[in-house]
């Protein structure tokens, strides 16, 4: 089994990355907030415990994430890639990872850093419309609605979440940018990262993701 991480900013790509490389690379895609999701809608104790943290947008405590994480490592029997997302967040998340996977002889093979220069993630995250019925994702500039506010596919109301005002979109990315700059280093240090430019078509960053994967042999 190998694993593989993927870091990214809001915005920075990072899901439609995943969900390419799940096709291409038949990884198994690992995202600790769909896992928490999941247990929330369950009603499982962890579901319990994560529930208040999510809603204030703080960080669920580590080793909730590791007792998942830990789970999840035990029950996967095949030898399919794990790509995480979203998972580690903190350097003590990291260091649980690295002893999960010496359990099993294994060890962080990929660290994918999606680059994105922040004024594209910024004009990316503001200028994002959700269908409110659907979930269709429009951009008010690259991805517009046929009709003003209105969704293509289902006629719902189109809106601009909450959370992805031109403020709120500009502190998402500083507590980004503060949490991931530890994991940056720790990664970095051990030789497993590889910066990928991905402020491009999505097709040109996952081949990035892909060369790069490719030619260190990870
Ligand atoms: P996400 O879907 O990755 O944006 O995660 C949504 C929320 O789930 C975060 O704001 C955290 O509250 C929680 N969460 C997800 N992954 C983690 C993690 N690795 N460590 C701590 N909290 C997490």
């Amino acid at each position: 089994m190998k694993t593989w991480i993927l870091l990214g900013a809001p915005g920075a790509g990072k899901g439609t990355v995943a969900e390419m490389l799940v096709q291409e690379a038949n990884v198994r895609h690992v995202s600790t907030g769909d896992m928490l999701r999941s247990a929330i809608k369950a009603g499982t104790p962890v579901g319990l415990e994560a529930r208040g943290y999510m809603e204030r947008g703080e960080l669920v405590p580590d080793k909730t994430i590791l007792d998942l994480v830990g789970d999840l490592i035990r029950s996967e029997a095949s030898d399919r890639t794990i790509l995480f997302d979203g998972f580690p967040r903190t350097k003590d998340q990291a260091a649980g990872l690295d002893l999960l996977l010496a359990g099993f002889g294994g060890k962080v093979d990929a660290v994918f850093q999606l680059d994105v220069p922040e004024a594209l993630l910024i004009d990316r995250l503001a200028g994002r419309r959700v269908c409110r019925a659907c979930g269709a994702v429009y951009h008010i500039r690259n991805i517009p609605t046929r009709v003003d506010k209105v969704c293509d596919k289902c006629g719902g109301e189109v809106i601009q979440r909450p959370d992805d005002t031109e403020e709120t979109v500009r502190n998402r990315l500083a507590v980004y940018a503060r949490q991931t700059l530890e994991l940056i280093a720790f990664y970095r240090e051990r030789g497993v990262l590889f910066d990928i430019a991905a402020g491009g078509p999505r097709q040109e960053t996952l081949q990035a993701v892909l060369r790069a994967a490719a030619s260190h042999s990870v």
